[in-house]
């Protein structure tokens, strides 16, 4: 949960900059001006039919995937996977060349989803946007990953204490890891994330500067319920392709929390509350 600013963690598109580029006649290998098909694509020389799926079979996702990705492109591909969740996706473009850097879910990605990672590097076309968005939903939605090693007691607040209790007052069937995040190096406090569900790792992580005694439990533990409300409530895909994970749904479920009317007042003091703790006014 932050203060002022909802975020959803790995969906970052920002760093795409995406800006139309001419790339010479002779190296555009658009299929869609060749009249190539996509299997033509994979047929090159005097292959048989039988000898191409075996080449298809012994070359790995992200090889077959690349070369989907460099015949869709209208010029020369520099392609790099990874393994980033926070950005999954990243575009840059020199004067020839498409560089783009890209999560690993797209190397088994279906043909028309690859189709929108290059209409999206390319011409920033926000119908693409949209599709990869979707697609990096779905995937991190249904990925798990095992938790991270978090600590849970603090030097004032044991998080596995309080989320058994939120756990057995309002959702006895959930399920999920919990611990103190990293600390912070920012300073400036214009926001504070109070913490965040982790859908891939089903972990809630709380930020440790509720660690201290002058935060009231009723607000650490509606920071919780918040979180572990997230492991209950799906998030939802916007028609523009935005994720909302604090949907109408979420909102009304939030108000079944007790203390709900005093945890909201303490927010509203806590980041002068935060300031003054921190030597800033
Ligand atoms: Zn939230």
């Amino acid at each position: 949960m932050r203060l002022y600013r909802a975020q959803f963690g790995f969906v970052n598109l920002d760093s795409a900059n995406p800006c139309q580029i001419e790339a010479p006649r002779s190296e555009r290998r658009c299929p869609a001006q060749s009249g190539q098909g996509e299997e033509e694509r994979f047929g090159e020389g005097a292959a048989s039919p039988n000898s191409q799926k075996q080449i298809a079979r012994d070359r790995n996702p992200e090889e077959i995937a690349s070369i989907k990705l460099a015949a869709l492109c209208p010029c020369p591909l520099d392609l790099a996977w990874h393994d980033n969740r926070t950005s999954f996706f990243s575009c840059r473009k020199s004067r020839l060349k498409i560089h783009l850097r890209l999560h690993r879910l797209f190397a088994k990605a279906p043909s028309p989803v690859l189709e929108a990672v290059v209409g999206y590097a390319v011409k920033g076309d926000k119908r693409s946007g949209t599709v990869v968005r979707q697609m990096a939903h779905l995937y991190f939605s249904k990925e798990k990953a095992k938790p991270d090693p978090l600590e849970e007691k603090g030097e004032v607040y044991d998080l596995g204490e309080i989320r058994d209790r939120i756990k057995e007052r309002y959702f006895p069937t959930v399920d999920v890891s919990i611990g103190w995040s990293a600390r912070s190096r920012a300073k400036a406090f214009r926001c504070i994330t109070f913490g965040s569900y982790d859908r891939h790792r089903n972990q809630v992580r709380i930020n440790p500067l509720l660690d201290n005694a002058d935060v009231p439990l009723f607000f650490l533990e509606f920071i919780v319920y918040h979180e572990m409300l997230h492991a209950v409530c799906p998030a939802s895909i916007d028609a523009r392709g935005a994720v909302r994970c604090h949907t109408p749904e979420f909102r009304r479920m939030e108000k079944q929390f007790a203390e709900y009317g005093q945890a909201k007042e303490w927010e509203k003091k806590s980041l002068q509350f935060f300031r003054r703790a921190h030597g800033r006014s």
